[in-house]
């Protein structure tokens, strides 16, 4: 794609660091006009380009468009430092910028830390590490697909500490936590603002760089399946795909493949769910779970759950999917979709969680049947259809 690649304007708060955006998580927020757009992004280009330490965060038990679009963005800052005038490629130069390249904390809030498996084959392991790694008081963060300052886990107190935090997102439901907010819901992934963010810093992109972004743009599109996927989208995918990188190769990886335990697991969950033809406001609900013990028994790892719930939105007699996934805690970790009809998004954060209106999710105590028992009266609500009816949307 050409280098102007558009972003919706308007989507960022502003001046108002760290208070919630009053619209934050009301439908139809994306309308409303907010602080300009281009006059944030050179906020945190300044912010960025005086730092001597940036510390990159994405949410906790990252997806592919976290975790890639954070790791695009560690690789560029990485390069640009390199390619600085004054940097180690220019040593002696008489450039703007500082004379050695920032360093680069990058993390996520778990522990223990561990890199979900199915995005090892990303590049760039080695610019990761620990939470713990990580200083109290960041003087530069940057957030990635976080919608609210809790979905960094053990990294929330940091955010809170840090001097300048520039949100990275794409959630409608963003409380514009940062002190610099770059959010556009209309955007398909945190991805397409980490390529604007990378652009704009002037740094080429490399393959490394178009692989974690173009990790980020397959996971949120579905594949280009969702109604997220526009001609930008493609131009974008048809940008990173220029460096050479296999789409084949990233499919395979993030979809294609699983321990053989897998196939067993998938069995018993998918033969409890239970189809409720009356909830959703008479829309169907479909639902399953995956519990600790069904992990146990095939000796895998939580994140396999997470491909569940597109096995399980399948089925045609029911407006919304729900996964309750048990964590190794003992806590259910909800994945909810809507085929259009029902807006998840909203249930989701009545719960206290968030997503979009057509894939959302929520954590959440008790047993399975209380979770569905509330999560039954917030669906049976209906507040109007979030998109067209069979339009699936991201589902990150
Ligand atoms: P998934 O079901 O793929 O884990 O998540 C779908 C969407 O819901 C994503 O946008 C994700 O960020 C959001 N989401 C999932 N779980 C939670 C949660 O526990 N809290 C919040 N705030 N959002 C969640
Ligand atoms: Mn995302």
């Amino acid at each position: 794609m050409t280098d102007d690649h558009p972003l919706a304007p308007g989507q960022s708060s502003g001046a108002d660091a760290r208070a919630p955006r009053p619209d934050a998580g009301r439908p139809g927020a994306a309308d409303l006009p907010g602080p300009d757009i281009e006059a944030e992004w050179s906020r945190a280009l300044k912010v960025l380009d005086g730092a001597a330490e940036i510390c990159l965060a994405c949410h906790v038990r990252p997806d592919g468009d976290a975790l890639g679009s954070m790791l695009a963005v560690a690789h560029a800052l990485r390069a640009r430092g390199a390619a600085a005038p004054g940097g180690p490629a220019d040593p002696g130069g008489a450039g703007e910028r500082p004379p050695t390249a920032p360093r680069v904390v990058a993390s996520f809030g778990d522990l223990p830390f561990e890199i979900p498996r199915i995005l090892r084959f990303l590049p760039g392991a080695d610019l990761l590490s620990p939470p713990d790694a990580f200083p109290e008081r960041p003087q530069v963060m940057v957030t990635f697909d976080a919608a609210s300052a809790d979905r960094l886990g053990i990294l929330e107190a940091r955010a809170c500490q840090a001097d300048e935090l520039i949100v990275l997102d794409h959630h409608a439901s963003n409380t514009g936590f940062g002190t610099v907010n770059l959010v556009d819901p209309a955007a398909a992934a945190t991805a397409v603002l980490a390529f604007d963010l990378i652009r704009r810093m002037g740094v080429e992109i490399s393959r490394d760089i178009a692989l974690g972004l173009y990790a980020g743009l397959v996971t949120d599109t579905g594949s280009f399946k969702y109604s997220t996927t526009s001609p930008q989208v493609h131009q974008l995918a048809a940008r990173l795909l220029q460096t050479g990188i296999e789409p084949g190769v990233v499919a395979h990886e993030l979809w294609d493949r699983s321990p053989f335990g897998f196939l067993g697991l998938l069995s018993t969950v998918l033969g409890r769910a239970q189809l409720e033809p009356a909830s959703a406001a008479g829309h169907g609900l479909v639902w399953t779970t995956v519990t600790r013990g069904d992990r146990a028994a095939y000796r895998l790892p939580f994140e396999v759950a997470e491909s569940v719930i597109d096995v399980v939105r399948r089925a045609d007699e029911a407006d919304v999917a729900v996964v309750l996934k048990e964590d190794d805690e003992g806590c259910w970790q909800v994945s909810a979709r809507s085929k259009g009809r029902t807006d998840v998004g909203r249930a989701c954060v009545a719960l206290g969680g968030g997503g979009h209106p057509l894939a959302a999710g929520f954590t959440a105590h008790g047993t399975a049947a209380e979770v569905m028992t509330a999560l039954r009266e917030q669906l049976g609500m209906g507040t109007g259809a979030p998109g067209r009816p069979g339009a699936a949307d991201s589902g990150r």
